[in-house]
């Protein structure tokens, strides 16, 4: 074989030095790409934060075009509203176009002594429902808060204090801002629902809940399972009675006879063909 001569020698080493700088070309070109959608996605989630924080640290009037935004219709392929069933500046009362599902809803937890048995007993029944928890409560016993949402349940607000008296819209604001960090922060859920303590306040809650892009939760059916001298049977009869699609039913934690009345409960709807599903599932937004 004749010894490579200095012109061959010049072109082969040539041809591996424009092979290592395509090679080396490409390896960063992968890497950028890498470092750019590493980098989108994590600043997708800053900007939402930061939207969501500014939005509850409000205290003026939002933009004039804001409200233009939201009611703007969008073009086709854009993403969806967030709750197409009711509009956010609509009191959601129950989902009728829902058909056979019905969402359960706890309120005023998470409650020491009655948290853990309420979801040992949904997990058994394999029911997942939305629990609007008191900010207060959740200061108290975070660590109950994060096993609600690990078990896969909705978490919503339901204010800090529980004021049942009248609010000015400020503590209103307050009162859910609060509580939306500490439910942020305990659960890492989106927390997109706010129900008023005792039903009260309804109009200004409404309004605070829309301009901090909440959407206020009350309930179809009520079997008053809070008081004292009302049984089991009682509170299955009366959420039979009020029963209708979509149904939102509004029940309490820390309450013996609503433990007692979950189980027969669940099964009887579900003899009836009823579906059990969050407040999400039920407006077709999870
Ligand atoms: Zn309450």
């Amino acid at each position: 074989m004749p010894p490579l001569t200095p012109i061959g020698f010049n072109l082969y080493s040539r041809g591996v030095r424009i092979t290592a700088f395509i090679v080396i070309l490409l390896c960063q070109l992968f890497a950028i790409q890498l470092l750019l959608t590493a980098d989108s996605c994590s600043g997708y989630y800053q900007n939402r934060q930061q939207q969501k924080s500014s939005k509850l640290h409000e205290t003026e009037n939002p933009p004039v075009n804001e409200k233009f935004e939201q009611t703007e219709k969008p073009a086709q392929g854009e993403p969806k509203p967030k709750h197409p069933a009711v509009p956010s500046d609509e009191i959601l009362w129950s989902v009728p176009s829902a058909g056979k599902k019905v969402a359960l809803t706890f309120d005023d937890g998470p409650s020491r002594n009655y948290t853990i048995k309420y979801l040992d007993l949904l997990r058994e029944k394999q029911v997942k429902a939305t629990f609007f928890l008191i900010g207060r409560n959740v200061q108290k016993s975070p660590v109950l808060a994060a096993l609600i949402a690990g078990e896969g349940h909705e978490i919503a607000n339901h204010t800090y204090d529980h004021y049942i008296k009248k609010m000015s819209e400020a503590v209103i604001k307050e009162q859910i801002s609060r509580t939306y960090h500490l439910l942020k922060e305990w659960t890492q859920q989106e927390i997109k629902y706010v129900r008023p303590p005792g039903g009260n306040n309804r109009i200004k809650m409404k309004s605070v809940a829309a301009e901090m892009e909440m959407q206020l939760v009350m309930w179809s059916v009520d079997p008053q399972d809070w008081r004292e001298d009302i049984t089991p049977a009682e509170i299955i009869r009366t959420i039979k009675e009020q029963l209708t699609p979509g149904a939102i039913i509004v029940l309490h934690e820390g309450k013996p006879q609503t433990l007692e009345a979950l189980p027969a409960l669940i099964d009887e709807l579900r003899q009836d063909g009823w579906d059990f599903v969050t407040i999400s599932e039920l407006l077709g937004v999870s």
